[in-house]
């Protein structure tokens, strides 16, 4: 597939801009696990903090293709900047761009889409992932009021999120889809407590905490979408979701690639350049061409969502494809580097880290089996 040149113009800014202020930081971020900050207020400046939403909520409204290739190109400076700002992009802010009231749209939109502030997504909880339907969070109204008590698990920007999208049971009866109910929260609101932030294996740059709500009181204003809709609300916006984890992947591999490539022209054995050895040669072009059919894929996905074609199946088999792929690569590339690829002193060591978590998050490739699967016997 030809980008076009307004596609071509948004890689090429977005790069620009990721190789000035994310990728030679990314090394000391990740190894002493610095929240990026200030590259977040310059990719804002600059758009990419309300990449899907219209100019009149703040944002500068490109289309999906256009919002995964700027994905790609800050994760090829750096995996964990590419997942805070993928969700905040697509999970934390487009169920209020397609659920949200003009009021809601108002307050906590356009702040979001101008990156004035940050956003989270709370769907997880520590006993409920892929199976969402079974989360325990509670939601009672009290008159023109709701109170949240529960426990959501790997929220994302968790602790630095000033908006947090949260849902939860309405009903006593829990694990049936449609008693869930979205809810914008605030997270300065009394009873949003951090309780913890994880340690975990790569992305060191963007945390993920463990979040209590403790009598948390909102505004039954702020309840988003219909009593029982939230569950829908979730659904839909893990498509456009799972294109960025698909994006992220391959820009990871891209880097990874591109670094082997590097390396191979360099690095000499036995009187050759690694390169000259086909063993190499052929890895390298084994890596290249499945980074090529995942960017295919995803383009196909994203092509589709705008043209307002359905892409449930197609957004799952690129996050498949991609993310399972990008692993490979990654793992090969740490091959080609030989014992230097093991070393934190080179950027591989951590992409492959990095890398791991995207066939986990919005859905691991099992779940995206059973989508595929599914939409095959529905059509
Ligand atoms: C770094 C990171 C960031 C995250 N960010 C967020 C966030 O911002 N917001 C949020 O809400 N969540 C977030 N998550 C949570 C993430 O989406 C879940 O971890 C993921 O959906 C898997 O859920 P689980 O961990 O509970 O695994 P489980 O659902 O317990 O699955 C365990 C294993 O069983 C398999 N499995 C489960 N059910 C089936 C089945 N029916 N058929 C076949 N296999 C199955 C899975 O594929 C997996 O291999 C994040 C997670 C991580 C690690």
């Amino acid at each position: 597939m030809l980008l076009t040149e307004e596609h071509l113009l948004i890689q090429e800014s977005v790069r620009t801009l990721a190789d000035k202020v994310i990728r030679p930081y990314a090394q000391t971020w990740a190894q002493e696990k610095i929240f990026p900050k200030a590259a977040l207020e310059a990719l804002a400046s600059a758009g990419f903090m309300g990449m899907l939403v219209p100019e009149e909520w703040g944002g500068s409204n490109v289309d999906c293709l256009a919002y995964v290739l700027a994905i790609i190109e800050l994760a090829k400076a750096d995996g964990a900047i590419s997942t805070i700002v993928s969700v905040h992009n697509s999970i934390a802010m487009l169920p209020i761009l397609k659920f949200g009231t003009t009021m809601q749209k108002e307050l906590f939109l356009t702040p979001l889409a101008r990156g004035q502030q940050l956003g989270a997504f709370c769907l997880t909880e520590p006993q409920a992932g892929s199976d969402a339907a079974h989360l325990e969070t509670k939601a009672v109204q009290h008159g023109d009021a709701y109170v949240l008590n529960g426990v959501k698990q790997f929220v994302t920007s968790g602790q630095h999120a000033d908006i947090a999208i949260v849902f939860a049971q309405t009903t006593a009866h829990q694990g049936e889809k449609q008693n869930i109910t979205a809810f914008i929260v605030p997270t300065h609101t009394p009873g949003f407590h951090v309780s913890k932030i994880e340690q975990k294996m790569g992305q060191q740059a963007s945390e993920i905490a463990q979040i209590v709500f403790e009598d948390l009181r909102i505004p039954a204003s702020y309840q988003l979408g219909h009593p029982g809709e939230g569950y829908k609300i979730a659904l839909s916006n893990l498509e456009c979701g799972r294109l960025g984890i698909a994006a992220q992947a391959i820009g990871m591999a891209e880097e990874a690639l591109r670094l082997s490539i590097q390396y191979a022209q360099e690095r000499k054995t036995f009187g050759k350049f690694l390169f000259e050895h086909q063993a190499i040669s052929f890895k390298l072009a084994d890596m290249a061409t499945e980074l090529e059919a995942a960017k295919q894929l995803l383009y196909h996905a994203a092509q589709l969502h705008d043209a307002n074609q359905s892409c449930i199946k197609e957004a799952s088999m690129a996050k498949l494809f991609a993310t399972e792929a990008a692993e490979k690569i990654c793992r090969h590339a740490i091959q080609i580097y030989g014992g230097y690829g093991y070393l934190q002193d080179f950027p591989l060591e951590r992409i492959y880290r990095d890398v791991r978590v995207t066939s986990i998050y919005e859905g691991t490739s099992d779940i995206q089996r059973l989508i595929i699967g599914r939409e095959l016997i529905r059509h």
